[in-house]
């Protein structure tokens, strides 16, 4: 007899990162290639991360803190009104996500626009959870009215990526505040800001107190895009009380590594740093779509540090400029390309000028 798996697992297939010959090439920095693939920061850790880590590197032998409480401080105080009990800490966003739909009941099932985060599916399927995608609008924005008709007496959570990956889409905290109103009581309203601080629209921001508000309501936020720190797996959310105290009773012990903790402290920090990195994205993110524009290709307006753009990635790959292709994202004939450095925005640019 062999094994037996949980039949649900059958579709879902290990992560296998597209191209993945030409991107470990174009980390090495071989061959010339520059890697705008998957929306990360194209400069280093703030100085004060780096300084942190040093500080921090001769501690190893040591378990981290468990209960993460300087990252947690740094989270409190960028955020008002909020307490050490408010804030979720995970190994990435990811595991946050993970960690809040462990809370929901079976039966169930979560509901999120599409195309979105592929994660969101994953996580559902592992957990036992059914799936239900809410297309976009033909203008790719996210429907709430359409999400509501989706609500079942199964439905357990709703996921929003805000703003969206990968269209660049978001809504406002009106929009999503009366989402939130609408939805019963009983389900949970994650809002996924994995690119908030690239957002420009000051109708988008304040989402924390919301879920300050109301026990439905939770941020999900990371370290790995406007911080630079993706490669130390290290996100963060504010939740009601209750949320967060079932949310600690799941998290794994230790999932955020001692080098996660005094990074991510260091640059939340840093705040004012964080922030003129940012706005130097968005700056180039308009560079990029006037190019787009210039080159009379569709695009989609965004909010991220990417944008998707209506041609296949070839274009860009005679640059030596390596996107992620819009076909696994739901999105075929598309490209999906990160903002990066100037140089690296450049270089999109004048593979453009190949076309
Ligand atoms: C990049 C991204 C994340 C970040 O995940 P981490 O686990 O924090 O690295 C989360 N959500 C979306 C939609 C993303 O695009």
């Amino acid at each position: 007899m062999p094994l037996n798996f949980r039949s649900e697992l059958d579709p879902l297939s290990p992560y296998r990162p597209p191209r993945a010959a030409n991107e470990a090439a174009a980390e090495r920095g071989a061959e010339g290639y520059v890697k705008l693939t998957s929306n990360e920061l194209s400069f280093g850790p703030l100085p004060e991360a780096e300084a942190a880590l040093a500080e921090a590197l001769p501690r190893a032998n040591r378990y981290p803190d468990r209960y993460v409480a300087s990252l947690r401080e740094e989270v409190v105080s960028a955020n008002s009104g909020s307490t050490f009990e408010n804030i979720l800490v995970g190994n990435g966003s990811s595991e946050i996500l993970l960690n809040l739909l462990q809370l929901v009941e079976r039966p169930g099932e979560v509901i999120f626009p599409w195309p979105s985060f592929g994660l969101y599916a994953s996580i559902g399927t592992t957990l036992g959870l059914k799936s239900t995608k809410v297309p976009l609008t033909d203008d790719h924005e996210i429907e709430p009215e359409a999400l509501l008709s989706a609500v079942t007496d199964d439905t357990r959570a709703v996921i929003v990526s805000n703003p969206n990956n990968p269209t660049g889409t978001y809504l406002t905290l009106d929009e999503v505040r009366a989402l939130a109103e609408a939805l019963p009581d009983n389900v949970l309203l994650i809002l996924d800001e994995a690119y908030q601080e690239f957002v420009s629209d000051p109708a988008y921001s304040g989402s924390h107190e919301l879920a300050l508000e109301r026990e439905n309501v939770v941020c999900v936020r990371t370290f790995s895009k406007a911080h630079g720190l993706a490669g130390f797996r290290v996100g963060y959310g504010i939740a009601g009380q209750r949320v967060a105290d079932y949310v600690e009773r799941v998290r794994f012990p230790f999932s955020v590594n001692l080098a996660a903790q005094v990074a991510a402290s260091a640059s939340m920090r840093a705040r004012d740093e964080i922030e003129a990195r940012a706005r130097f994205v968005m700056g180039e993110r308009d560079r990029i779509q006037d190019a787009f524009r210039e080159a009379s290709l569709n695009y989609i307006p965004s909010q991220g540090n990417f944008v998707l753009v209506h041609t296949g990635p070839e274009i860009f790959e005679r640059g030596r400029v390596l996107v992620r292709e819009g076909d696994p994202l739901g999105y075929p004939g598309w490209s999906r390309v990160t903002v990066g450095d100037s140089g690296e925005n450049d270089r999109v640019i004048r593979a453009l000028g190949g076309a």
